[in-house]
């Protein structure tokens, strides 16, 4: 998978930290499975390590390294056996998503939210709070341009769209800021589907984008 868009330094900073939500977390460790050339900028190695013994030390913290390791293998079969991305691998999708998702990307229960638009929610927090979903694009959709409040995080998992800031293919990231205002549309004739975290909602600066917030949801 060639990649041509990557993660920023402050971002890559803030995850090998611990300091970014859940969502952008998640997508960070997306983009880390397919780039080689952000795994060698962050110092991951740390980071996995501590969120490993967070994860287990909630269980039993006197749990000696062998009964760790145990645990871990016998938990996802205990915990969700359906969505254990071991036993039941979502195609071409990274583990960090899959884990997240019970049934292929095809085959999720997408909600239609505008012509060509349909959307698959991971988080059912309120809006005004940011976004965490999937995004099903059909070629030729056209988003409605905005800008945002803070960071936007994109991640695409298939296909690809183009906006002002470059081409975004499979694999790539979409690391944004406040400060940029941007259309994406999707460039070919497969659909999009993009992983989408923000911590506030976006600002859009047409009529139409304006009316159809609170229904979008991002
Ligand atoms: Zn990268």
């Amino acid at each position: 998978m060639s990649v041509s868009h990557h993660l920023a330094d402050e971002t890559l900073q803030d995850y090998a930290a611990g300091s970014l939500s859940s969502p952008m977390e998640t997508l960070v460790a997306c983009h880390l499975t397919v780039c080689q050339h952000c795994r060698d900028r962050a110092s991951i190695a740390d980071h996995i390590g501590g969120s490993l013994f967070e994860e287990f030390e909630a269980v039993d913290v006197s749990l000696s390294a062998s009964d760790l390791l145990a645990q871990a293998n016998v938990m996802p079969a205990h915990s969700a056996p359906s969505a254990s991305p071991a036993a039941n691998p979502v195609s071409g999708v990274p583990r960090p998503l899959a884990r997240l998702l019970n049934d292929p990307l095809e085959e999720l229960d997408w909600k239609r939210i505008a012509p060509g638009i349909k959307q698959y929610n991971l988080s059912d927090q309120h809006r005004r709070f940011g976004a965490f979903k999937l995004l099903h694009l059909a070629p030729g959709v056209v988003l409605s341009a905005h800008s945002h409040n803070d960071r936007e995080l994109t991640y695409v998992v298939k296909g690809s769209y183009q906006d002002e800031v470059g081409r975004f293919k499979a694999g790539d990231i979409a690391d944004l800021d406040g400060d940029v205002a941007h259309q994406p549309v999707v460039d070919t004739d497969e659909p999009c589907i993009a992983l989408i975290a923000t911590h506030s909602p976006v600002r859009y600066t047409g009529m139409f984008g304006k009316i159809m917030q609170p229904f979008i949801g991002i």
